[in-house]
């Protein structure tokens, strides 16, 4: 691609690289997009990524795993920002689908704080359930033993 400008921009010569035909496209502005790549080779394989690097979360992950065989480890789906591994969030355009722009990837960041103080609910709710119960149906308050002064 090539830009005629005198004062302003006047047009674009615009070329195809497969068969080498040129042509020109008169306009006022040029806008460079330049595209971007997802730095993640860094991230553990656990966390799924597509084709191209970037994460899948939610849905994603679930149609993912059902396509390779793999495994989601809870009993409940993930959360919408949720990678592969539960309590791991990904927001922004590092994710798989995402919109590509500051205000998705700033409400994706808010979104993603409610989805981690569920994650430690459910955490808490289970670790509670998992705690040994007190014989005879009594809490553990009443069957404390009684303190000697
Ligand atoms: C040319 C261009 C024009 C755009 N124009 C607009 C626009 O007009 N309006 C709009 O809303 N959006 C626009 N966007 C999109 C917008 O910039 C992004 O959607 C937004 O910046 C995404 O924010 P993010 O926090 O997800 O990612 P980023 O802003 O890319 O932030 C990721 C950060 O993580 C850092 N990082 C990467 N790897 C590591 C690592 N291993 N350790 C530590 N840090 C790391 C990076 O250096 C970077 O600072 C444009 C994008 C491009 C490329």
């Amino acid at each position: 691609m090539d830009c005629v400008r005198r004062a302003a921009a006047e047009a674009i010569l615009i070329e195809d690289r497969r068969t080498g035909e040129r042509r020109r496209q008169p306009t006022d502005a040029l806008f460079v997009f330049i595209g971007a790549d997802a730095q993640t080779s860094w991230l553990p394989r656990e966390v799924i990524c597509d084709e191209r690097g970037y994460i899948c979360t939610g849905r994603d992950v679930t149609d993912l795993v059902a396509s390779q065989n793999g495994e989601w480890p809870l009993e409940r789906d993930p959360f919408l920002l949720e990678t592969r591994v539960p309590g791991i969030f990904a927001v922004g355009d590092v994710r798989h689908g995402s919109i590509k722009r500051v205000a998705s990837g700033v409400g994706e960041g808010s979104m993603a704080i409610a989805f981690v103080h569920q994650y430690f609910s459910e955490q808490q709710r289970e670790a509670e359930a998992m705690e040994p119960r007190p014989v005879g149906g009594g809490s553990a308050e009443t069957l404390a033993p009684a303190r000697v002064s």
